[in-house]
């Protein structure tokens, strides 16, 4: 097990009261994210699963795996999912200086930008959304970041979906417990999460549609 909750306490929100945590809202909107894509298969099936709900999402992708799939990511733009920033190679903040984490978060962005055609680009609605890899991310290169105009994604409901200690239906009960009204879930479309993932994802979207829930991409919101 690790340390880290599935449901993300109010004291974290409360110290770093810049970072995005939930979305306050009263309606009955839910926020699905993915982290780590694109990936061969799994993206795909993601995609496919998300449109069966008439759900939208938002995709933090690696730009190493945008480069290597671009198809894919080409897909994630066309069925009007949000997309967000995770590095160019999900390097860990706390062990990297600024400058280079700044450096390599520009390098995902412009992998991003070149992705996408320049006519589109007001269709798309290109954010700033960063999301940094293990939730690791210092005071000094978070203040830089939201001064360069990126708003800083972190989480409210953690599925662990990537988590082989954790049975694939504590992964889904864990998201049932712990969701409410303007959560971001965190699920992963990697490998090394699929087989939780894919068994939560199709129950979740289920669950919380049969009470009245949509599913939305962060950047209508943020
Ligand atoms: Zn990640």
């Amino acid at each position: 097990m690790s340390f880290t909750p599935i449901k993300t306490p109010w004291i974290a929100k409360k110290l770093f009261p810049n970072y995005i945590w939930d979305i306050s809202t009263t309606e009955k909107v839910i926020y699905l994210t993915f982290d780590d894509g694109p990936t061969p298969k799994i993206t795909n099936w993601t995609l496919d699963i998300l449109k069966q709900h008439n759900a939208k999402a938002t995709f933090f992708c690696i730009g190493n795996n945008i480069e290597k799939h671009p198809e894919i990511f080409q897909g994630i733009l066309k069925d009007g999912h949000a997309i967000g920033n995770h590095t160019q190679n999900h390097i860990r903040g706390w062990k990297t200086k600024a400058k280079d984490y700044l450096n390599n978060i520009g390098e995902a962005q412009e992998t991003i930008n070149f992705q996408i055609p320049q006519s589109k680009f007001q269709d798309f609605k290109i954010t700033n959304l960063f999301r940094p890899p293990y939730g690791q991310i210092t005071p000094k290169q978070g203040r830089k970041l939201i001064n360069l105009g990126y708003k800083i994604v972190m989480w409210d409901v953690l599925s662990f979906d990537w988590d082989h200690t954790i049975e694939k239906e504590n992964c889904l009960e864990n998201v049932l417990a712990k969701t409410s009204k303007g959560s971001i879930i965190v699920f992963h479309d990697s490998v090394k999460a699929s087989k939780n993932m894919q068994y939560a994802l199709p129950k979740v979207l289920a669950h919380f549609s049969e009470k009245g829930y949509c599913f939305k991409a962060l950047n209508s919101t943020v």
